[in-house]
């Protein structure tokens, strides 16, 4: 991973940033960092993959829809002090991209929490903001659209054909260029791949 690049390009937009080789690392460093807090987690494969949920839930409260579901949970998750997700394409250049299907994730990283963390692994790590953009749609989505057994042509085929299906999970894209003002953010990245 180019830390050096990633790090001045990502600080130069605002962002604080934190490298870790491993997803344990980087999971005991979010357990240090969080205390006392009201945490609440987006949908996030990486997350799971980093038991983040059961690390943060032993000194925090932790609200995860992953964990118990229901509609009232994402309108809970709006109350938190602290919101954790990843992202589905990331710039060197110093952007975070996100595609979602019901919002609550990509409005918790624009506003309402104090902060946010973003949790990276290697593999979501594009050139520039336009590979980004394009990581998010033909690679994150179909995926997420084949974890979700969805009526998707992409659920089938892995490609993106920019589908009108009502079953179709991506309704927003919201690309991060700086953090939204009064809300921290920070960016976590692991050499390890993680999620999709
Ligand atoms: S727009 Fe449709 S085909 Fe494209 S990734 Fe989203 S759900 Fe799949």
């Amino acid at each position: 991973m180019e830390q050096e690049l990633l790090k001045n390009n990502f600080e130069r937009h605002g962002f604080k940033t934190s490298f870790f080789d491993t997803k344990k690392a980087a999971s005991d460093y979010l357990k240090d960092q969080i205390s006392g807090k009201k945490v609440a987690i987006g949908g996030s494969v990486t997350a799971q993959e980093m038991g983040l949920y059961e690390a943060l839930s032993e000194k925090n409260e932790v609200i995860w829809h992953w964990k118990k579901a229901g509609r009232e949970m994402l309108v809970e998750a709006r109350s938190a002090e602290v919101y954790i997700t990843s992202a589905n394409g990331v710039s060197k250049t110093g952007e975070l991209v996100n595609i979602d299907g019901t919002g609550n994730r990509v409005s918790q990283t624009l506003f309402g929490p104090e902060k946010v963390y973003f949790v990276i692994g290697n593999n979501k790590v594009c050139p520039d903001l336009t590979s980004a953009m394009e990581r998010a749609k033909q690679i994150a989505a179909p995926k997420n659209a084949a974890r979700l057994q969805v009526q998707t042509p992409c659920a089938k085929t892995g490609v993106c054909v920019d589908c009108n299906s009502p079953a179709r999970i991506c309704h927003s894209i919201v690309i991060l260029e700086r953090p939204s003002n009064g809300m921290e953010v920070e960016v976590v990245f692991v050499d390890e791949e993680m999620g999709y």
